[in-house]
């Protein structure tokens, strides 16, 4: 996104609106990232550009171990918590697409189940790993590339995907042609009003690193951002929940004093989020508006 005086030059990718309120810049060890706020829908974005090298850089074997395969037990035991969820408002399984399926834990979980699962995800390590370790089928390209048919599927997931994509409204767009009428859209993505994530970002600015998805989030949601956009996009919300990331939250005995304070406040804003109900993340189901 090109700026000019503290507002972005083109239109907000939600609502339309022009003229975008420039927040602040966090350096990060590629370029400058700028966040954005929209004065109409109140979506938060930034000016991220990922080309096709750094899209291979970026989600690499590194980034899906990291985040992922070692924490291969939690998420696995944490996914199959969340399609018995959907079992219990999709009377009959059908067929399912996870869209980001990244290493293919959800789509192995819900085939365990009985659905018959596809997965798109762009890395090409995630794909082989799918395939490789849980005989998936996953195709290696956007959503939209994929070109399924109309009504095609009767469940489709987001599991932390749609902050990462560059036209998120025109991605749903697309999910709202291939799900079948009564299907049900699951998205789960971070919740900036979340106090633990705020002090990330605010971390990130002020330290110039990367604490909070700076180089691979294009957008940041808020439960109400997150449903206009659905809204606009042809989706009324069934369901919200508030929910908690699944992460080990021990402090490691060796770390740093500095470390262990700043994961002891991190505790305190924990206490605070949960009280108040602004937890890390939501998982909001939509149905075709
Ligand atoms: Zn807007």
């Amino acid at each position: 996104m090109e700026t000019v005086k503290g507002t972005a030059r083109y239109e907000c990718r939600n609502c339309g609106f022009q003229h975008l309120k420039q927040l602040f810049k966090v350096n990060t060890s590629n370029e400058p990232v700028w966040f954005f706020k929209c004065p109409r829908c109140h979506l938060v974005c930034t000016d991220l550009q990922i080309d096709s090298l750094r899209l291979k850089k970026i989600y690499s074997r590194e980034y899906f171990r990291e985040y992922y395969i070692k924490n291969a037990d939690l998420l696995l035991s944490y996914f199959k918590d969340e399609i018995n969820e959907i079992e219990q408002v999709v009377a009959n399984k059908g067929r399912l697409v996870d869209v980001g399926c990244g290493v293919g834990f959800f789509p192995k979980v819900a085939q365990g189940n009985g659905w018959e699962c596809t997965g798109v995800e762009i890395s090409e390590y995630a794909c082989n790993y799918g395939r490789d370790n849980f005989r998936l089928n996953i195709y290696q390209n956007d959503l939209i590339d994929c070109k399924f048919s109309d009504k095609s599927f009767k469940v489709i997931t987001f599991w932390d995907t749609l902050e990462h994509l560059a036209d998120p409204v025109r991605t749903l767009r697309e999910v709202n042609r291939i799900l079948v009428n009564d299907g049900l859209l699951v998205i789960k993505t971070p919740n900036i009003n979340n106090l633990g994530n705020r002090s990330h970002i605010l971390l990130s600015k002020l330290t110039k690193r990367d604490y909070f998805h700076v180089e691979t989030h294009i957008f940041h949601f808020t439960p109400k951002t997150l449903i206009n956009m659905l809204e606009r996009s042809g989706f009324k919300v069934t369901q919200t929940r508030m929910v908690n990331e699944p992460r080990d939250r021990s402090i490691p005995p060796d770390s740093s004093v500095k470390l262990k304070l700043w994961l002891l406040l991190l505790r305190l804003l924990f206490i605070i989020d949960n009280a108040i109900g602004t937890r890390e993340a939501m998982i909001c189901y939509f149905k075709k508006g």
